[in-house]
């Protein structure tokens, strides 16, 4: 029996974006796979609706994304903001640091994010030479106020580099209409293709500050240097070669990237929003309080949720054995507290109903006896038929 997999990220993908992968492995220098990439290179900036941008795709996981913007926009001592609201700006500040960055944090107490004010009195103590914003933070389900915190970073002149791994193709972004600087991803979450490529959409301002650097990129398999002539020229129809290209993967990205803009990107942004209202009218009708301190912050991608009086870390296996899965914590003040549930990419009705009734019958299943079989499933059922 095949569970329901609902964590958040990898992500279940479309049976044509698995088939893709299932093809005969593609030669990097062959004319199909040249058209191939060249078109998911052209969609991944439709996707980030970044018609000015330059998109990358390169072998590895959103760890690398992250490394990819850091390595090129960062020089020993340059002072970096981070936006902080959970594990994965910890995270970009690691890295950051790696690469000879000064930080400064900025903070709200867990479960919230901070808003442009406070963001730009720390800009105003600059000058910064980058801002980083974790769109949504996979680790407590907050979903950055991005826009704004992205404008107050273009009015102080600074490179605004966003996270979106837990957020691209699933929360709206408006790469160039915002002026974000870089826009990045993977493609196992809300994307819809299995783990194994990072991607990312880079402003031309970006590519400026990239030029002028003084000390060239500290390792090389990052440099822009060594990526941007091969995005180039499979974007103009021709091979170029640095380190081999996960010719299978690039199918099933373009694949998935295609089904993104036929769905049409407003109309996928919705039904995320959909989903993730059926699902916090379930949270809250059983009970279940939700690690973002409010609606605003609460992101559509995943939902972040405290286990009721009485449960632990058991009830992921618990509704594991119900056909679901679900994630545990992550954010390491309070990861034995909490628990994840991905709504991203394929989420249907269908899953939204199955998932909480799981949840229901887990909790259930536990000795929790707060809330009535089928609160939460007649909550949910009420947004979705609305
Ligand atoms: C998952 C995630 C990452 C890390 O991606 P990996 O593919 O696990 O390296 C980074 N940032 C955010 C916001 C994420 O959700």
């Amino acid at each position: 029996m095949r569970d329901l997999l609902m964590i958040p990220g990898p992500v279940d993908v479309d049976a044509d974006v698995l088939a893709a992968l299932a093809a005969p492995v593609p030669g990097h220098l062959d004319a199909d796979f040249i058209a191939t990439f060249g078109r998911a290179l052209k969609r991944l900036r439709e996707i980030s609706l970044a018609p000015g941008a330059q998109p990358f795709v390169v072998s590895g996981s959103g760890t690398l994304a992250m490394e990819l913007a850091v390595a090129n926009l960062t020089e020993p001592g340059d002072r970096a903001l981070v936006v902080n609201t959970g594990y994965f700006s910890d995270r970009m500040a690691f890295i950051l640091e790696r690469h000879g960055a000064k930080v400064t944090h900025v903070r709200a107490p867990l479960g919230g994010a901070p808003d442009a004010a406070q963001v730009e009195a720390e800009l105003r103590k600059g000058p910064f030479k980058l801002m980083t914003v974790t769109h949504v933070d996979t680790s407590t389900a907050v979903l950055a106020p991005v826009e704004s915190l992205v404008k107050a970073a273009r009015r102080h002149g600074v490179l605004a580099v966003v996270d979106g791994v837990c957020a691209t193709a699933g929360e709206p972004f408006h790469q160039d209409a915002w002026g974000a600087d870089v826009y990045l991803t993977a493609s196992q979450k809300a994307v819809g293709v299995p783990p194994g490529l990072a991607l990312l959409t880079v402003s031309p301002r970006a590519l400026e500050a990239w030029r002028q650097r003084k000390v060239p990129v500290a390792s090389v398999y990052p440099d822009w240097a060594e990526w941007l002539p091969v995005m180039e020229a499979y974007e103009a129809g021709k091979p170029a070669y640095f380190a081999t290209p996960p010719t299978s993967l690039i199918r099933a990205l373009d694949v998935s990237l295609g089904q993104i803009l036929a769905e049409g990107l407003e109309a996928r942004f919705e039904r995320h929003r959909r989903m993730a209202r059926a699902f916090r009218a379930a949270w809250s009708a059983m009970g279940l309080r939700m690690l973002p301190t409010s609606e605003a912050v609460a992101a559509n991608t995943l939902s972040a949720l405290y286990y009721p009086d009485g449960m632990d870390a058991s009830l992921v296996g618990r509704v594991k054995a119900q056909g679901v899965a679900i994630a545990g914590g992550l954010h390491p003040e309070l990861k034995t507290r909490y628990f994840r549930v991905g709504h991203m990419n394929r989420v249907t009705a269908a899953d939204v109903l199955a998932t909480v009734g799981a949840i229901e019958r887990a909790l259930q299943a536990g000795g929790h006896r707060a809330t009535a079989s089928g609160t939460g499933v007649a909550a949910a059922q009420a947004v979705l038929s609305d």
